[in-house]
């Protein structure tokens, strides 16, 4: 989650000459080449004049291949033909496992944390089969240009996390590519229309590719975009589409040998042509003719609106809540950016346009508005262009926030805040004496400690000891350009500080936060009802605490046997409810607690005054009260 920077002063030197820089789109699905000559921008084709390169990598006898002649062998050799590898950046070994059935490779057994695929060439990463594709690429720049290659924007889903992008990185540089920076998708997609309209105001891009979905609201402010809020779905994208589409055809034709994974890629494929024809015809004719069964049928464009509306549905619920999280309204939108192959689907363009009440822009060929925004940011990154200075603010993918008693979660930054950002809140001391405070910076949006992620602990220690309530903490919340947090806690009486830099992102894939997200949503009841629980679990501690060290210091001397029974009792249903789960009950015991107790309280009262009057003063008396300070540390800090 860095901030980007279209354009950084300090590069955009006055360059005498031209230097070759690329855009680079790797999809899921279709990889693009783009760059800028002669002041225009374009996606570069290959020998056969086709610019999109299937993302697909076959291990043949001896040789590689990439693209449509990958693509040939996807129904003759699915084994060894790698496809979507895009979903596999950055994954570990146990993040796929029995997951994701619709794919027909094997995973090789290793002790490595990264899945490998096993082919006939071998067991091969998904890096190792990005760089394939990356190289491809590479090559067909090359001899378009007849230069050397500078460098390259690479772009990634907004989603991705660093595990993601580093992996994309680690491919690049695989197949020997300078990656100048990487770039979000529908950033590209924001700069390549920004550019051409330099339009005002909030836009939503709306990207839905072959295998993820993509929602970005972005607010375009004299030539600077900010990004108010991303979502999306990681699993959602056309592939699903042509799923759908020969579930149905299997339905419809009720092959026998539906699950044979050679048959069911080529049941995909028809269904996929099926679907893409129809961006252009209103109905279609589907003739299979294979061994494992035939099938001849039509499909129409309101069969296929049937299929499709469901998934077309998630997306938008997807765009409703990053509308929510960037805290505008759909009428607030003024334009929304068409992205991905799959937005040539008749019925998403027209469900999309209903639910943001506006005709989405398709001036630019969605397949190549990545790649083309991607190529005018690598032109002024290696200084072709002096001029242009673009700043992108990133956002927050997941709340942060720090432990407070009774394992509950006090969030400082919500989520999608733009950063950079520095927040601030003041804490206080639980416990009388208290000279050390334990900070546990955690990141999630649930209420409880355990159901979110932890990211670092630290401590402050050795400010003076003072009632419990006294000290005032205050605990700095600091997220910088490149996404590090660094949060500092300090004790304002005392000026005693500590710090600790964390990654925020660290270790967090784009399903985990997605899954953290829709857990918060489906639990918030739940939550809520702990929450509460916790909070009357830890005011009864407290009154324990308090009564404990009152009776430790001199219910020897102000209580009668008798007295001292009823308040035992008292105390001791309070210790049973307290660990239950029942709110209300905790809450009558703590009022049980403390009417059992009156009499005793109001008796110290009055020997308070009688020692004051003898010369001790009340301060004096509360400090007798306070606990050993190590006492206090410790349980604070466990
Ligand atoms: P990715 O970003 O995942 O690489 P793309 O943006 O290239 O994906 O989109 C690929 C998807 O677009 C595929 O599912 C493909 O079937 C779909 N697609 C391409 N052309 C059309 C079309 N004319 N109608 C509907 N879907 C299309
Ligand atoms: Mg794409």
């Amino acid at each position: 989650m860095a901030l980007i920077q279209i354009a950084e002063p300090g590069q955009s030197t006055t360059a005498h000459q031209h230097r070759l820089a690329v855009g680079i789109d790797l999809g899921t699905t279709n990889s693009l080449v783009a760059t800028v000559r002669s002041g225009e921008v374009d996606t570069l084709p290959d020998v056969d004049g086709s610019h999109l390169l299937p993302s697909v990598v076959h291990y043949g006898e001896g040789e590689v291949h990439v693209g449509s002649r990958a693509q040939q062998f996807s129904v003759s050799d699915p084994w060894n033909t790698i496809v979507s590898v895009k979903r596999f950046m950055g994954r570990g070994a146990e993040d796929i496992s029995g997951k994701d059935e619709h794919y027909s490779y094997t995973f090789a057994e290793t002790d490595s944390a990264v899945p490998r695929f096993k082919t006939r060439s071998g067991d091969v990463s998904a890096v190792e089969v990005s760089a394939e594709i990356l190289k491809n690429l590479k090559q067909r720049a090359i001899k378009t240009l007849g230069d050397e290659l500078s460098g390259a924007v690479i772009t990634v889903p907004a989603y991705f996390d660093d595990a993601q992008r580093q992996a994309t990185k680690d491919a690049a540089k695989l197949a020997g590519i300078n990656v100048l920076r990487l770039l979000n998708e529908p950033t590209a997609a924001a700069v390549a229309y920004g550019l051409d309209t330099g339009n005002e105001g909030i836009i939503a891009v709306y990207d839905l590719g072959g295998g993820t979905f993509d929602i970005s609201i972005l607010r375009l402010n004299k030539g600077v975009f900010e990004v108010l809020a991303t979502g999306g779905d990681s699993s959602l994208g056309g592939d699903d589409f042509d799923y759908v589409i020969a579930q149905w055809i299997n339905e419809q034709a009720d092959f026998s040998d539906a699950d044979d994974p050679a048959f069911r890629r080529l049941v995909m494929q028809h269904a996929r042509s099926a679907k893409e024809a129809l961006a252009e015809h209103d109905s279609i004719a589907i003739n299979i003719d294979a061994q494992n069964g035939a099938w001849q049928g039509t499909l129409d464009r309101s069969k296929l609106k049937d299929l499709l509306t469901p998934l077309v549905k998630k997306t938008l619920m997807s765009c409703r809540r990053a509308l929510r999280d960037a805290d505008v309204e759909n009428e607030d939108i003024r334009e929304v950016v068409m992205v991905g192959g799959s937005t040539r689907t008749l019925i998403v363009r027209e469900m999309v346009a209903e639910f943001f009440q506006c005709e989405p822009l398709t001036s630019i060929d969605p397949d190549k508005v990545v790649a083309t925004g991607a190529a005018l940011q690598a032109d002024v990154l290696v200084g072709n262009k002096p001029d242009d200075e673009m700043l992108l603010l990133d956002v927050i993918p997941l709340s942060l926030g720090i432990e407070t008693m009774g394992g509950l979660v006090e969030k400082i930054i919500h989520r999608n805040t733009a950063i950079p950002v520095a927040k601030a809140q003041e804490f206080t001391t639980y416990k009388d004496g208290q000279t050390a405070m334990a900070v546990h910076v955690l990141q999630g949006e649930r209420e409880l400690v355990s159901d979110c992620r932890s990211l670092a602990r630290f401590e402050l220690r050795g400010f003076p000891p003072q009632v419990a309530g006294a000290a005032r903490i205050r605990v700095t919340f600091q997220v910088d350009a490149d996404g590090l947090l660094i949060v500092s806690a300090r004790e304002e009486n005392s000026g005693i500080e500590a710090s600790v830099d964390v990654k925020p992102s660290y270790g967090l894939n784009d399903n985990e936060i997605e899954s953290m997200l829709r857990d918060s949503i489906e639990h918030a009841e739940d939550d809520m009802h702990s929450r509460t629980l916790r909070e009357q679990q830890v005011e009864a501690d407290r009154v324990i605490e308090a009564l404990d060290s009152a009776i430790a210091s001199d219910g020897d001397q102000l209580l009668s046997e008798d007295e001292r029974v009823q308040i035992d009792n008292a105390r001791q249903v309070l210790v049973e409810t307290k660990s239950g789960s029942d709110v209300d009950a905790i809450e009558q015991s703590i009022k049980q607690l403390e009417a059992a107790s009156e009499v005793y309280v109001s008796r110290r009262k009055n020997t308070n005054i009688k020692t004051a009057m003898q010369g001790h003063s009340i301060d004096e008396y509360a400090s007798e009260q306070s606990l050993d300070a190590k006492a206090a540390e410790a349980k604070v800090e466990e």
